[in-house]
């Protein structure tokens, strides 16, 4: 059963801060896997400026990623390298399918391989997919569906409601560490 646990951001930075213990929680999930080739699949829900991408840039920051983190809306998929603890590394793959014609168009373009750890030697990752409804359930199953939200009633237009639902273990395991104080 899905677990789901709900975050109020009044502001921007309240919703650094909440990706920030939401970082941690992700970054303890691949620190307790004996080997280095985890994966873990984060959906963002919400609509179009609702801050999917905006969260993500603050998770990678939060994560140690000091580049440029560019909208994948043109490209489809963004490609970043985290440092890890103890020399291993975490590659993070930013998805916006937004703008895609037909549910499979992620596919065609070969990006199903980074879902997909058979070859991976030596690396964990970690998919993270804005607009994930535009591939119609072509995409494997997600850990954590995160939805962002303008509130219902909005005490400011900067107030957002952020949802971490639980889909599998993994995702539970890391919603637990969420929690832990
Ligand atoms: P999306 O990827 O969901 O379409 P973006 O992240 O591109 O949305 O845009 C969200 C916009 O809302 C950004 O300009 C961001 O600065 C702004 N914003 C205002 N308040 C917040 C908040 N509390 N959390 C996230 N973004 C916010
Ligand atoms: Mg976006």
């Amino acid at each position: 059963m899905a677990k789901i646990h709900t975050i109020h951001c009044k502001d921007e930075t309240s919703t650094a801060v909440a990706v920030k213990a939401l970082s941690e929680a992700i970054l303890g999930f691949y620190a307790d896997q004996p080997k280095n080739t985890a994966s873990l699949f984060v959906s963002l829900d919400g609509d179009l400026g609702a801050g999917k991408t905006t969260a993500t840039r603050y998770l990678l920051k939060a994560m140690g990623y000091g580049g440029k983190v560019k909208s994948p809306t043109y490209s489809l998929c963004e490609e970043h390298m985290v440092q890890l603890p103890n020399h291993r590394e975490l590659q993070v793959f930013h998805f916006d399918l937004y703008r895609m014609q037909t549910p499979t168009e992620w596919q065609e373009a070969g990006l199903l391989e980074h879902f997909d750890h058979h070859d991976r030697q030596d690396r964990a990752t970690l998919c993270i997919v804005e607009w994930p409804q535009k591939a119609e359930h072509t995409l494997p199953a997600m850990d954590l569906v995160i939805t962002l939200m303008h509130p219902s009633d909005p005490a400011s237009e900067l107030a957002r409601t952020i949802q971490i639902a639980t889909m599998t273990a993994k995702g539970e395991a890391i919603l637990n560490q969420l929690r832990a104080p």
